[in-house]
């Protein structure tokens, strides 16, 4: 399975790529978001929350660990998890929350290498500020954004709609060959 590769411009791109994005998502999707701190882990996820229309506001949950935003039109909840402070392989049980993540659709800053295991499948989304520019007066805004389809929901014909949906967005995305 190919990664897909994106780039926006500035947040507001990146808040549109993850409401598209919203639009393919299913009850007990995992997306598992990756990048330092700045990157843009949560302007991400406020677009996930538009897509999904849930209730906000989306902020970053550093105090709180998790905080479930539930849906304002009868769709899944959106759980949003920082797991910065969870160490590794965080346990979402232990969390005791209020949505069931089967029902819901999990989200989670910081949480490579901690949250995989809670799932059969997840989406990566690595984000990453690209090298400085040059002239500090021209402040650019762009990131990339890579998309990791892994496990068994997301088949080829899961990623082909993740694609054909961003791209119709006006996002085009690049395919990447995996090395694995
Ligand atoms: P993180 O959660 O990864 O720490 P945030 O989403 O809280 O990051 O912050 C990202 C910051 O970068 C915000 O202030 C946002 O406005 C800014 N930004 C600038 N360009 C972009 C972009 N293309 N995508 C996302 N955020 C961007
Ligand atoms: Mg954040």
């Amino acid at each position: 399975m190919s990664a897909l590769e994106l780039r926006t411009t500035d947040p507001e791109g990146t808040r549109l790529a993850a409401q598209v994005i919203a639009g393919v998502l299913r009850p007990g999707d995992l997306l598992v978001l990756d990048g330092p701190l700045g990157a843009g882990k949560t302007t991400f996820t406020q677009g996930l929350g538009a897509g999904l229309d849930v209730r906000g506001p989306v902020a970053s949950p550093t105090f709180v660990i998790a905080r479930v935003h539930p849906s304002l039109s009868g769709g899944p909840a959106l759980v949003h998890v920082d797991a910065y402070r969870l160490g590794g392989s965080a346990d979402l049980e232990d969390l005791d929350l209020e949505a069931d993540l089967d029902d819901a659709v999990t989200v989670v800053e910081w949480g490579r290498d901690r949250v995989e295991h809670l799932t059969s499948s997840h989406l990566l989304v690595e984000l990453e500020r690209p090298d400085q520019v040059d002239d500090p007066d021209l402040p650019e805004e762009p990131r990339t954004l890579r998309l990791t389809p892994a496990g068994p929901r997301w088949d080829e014909g899961a990623v082909t709609d993740l694609a054909r949906a961003l791209d119709a967005a006006g996002l085009p995305t690049e395919q990447i060959e995996q090395e694995n």
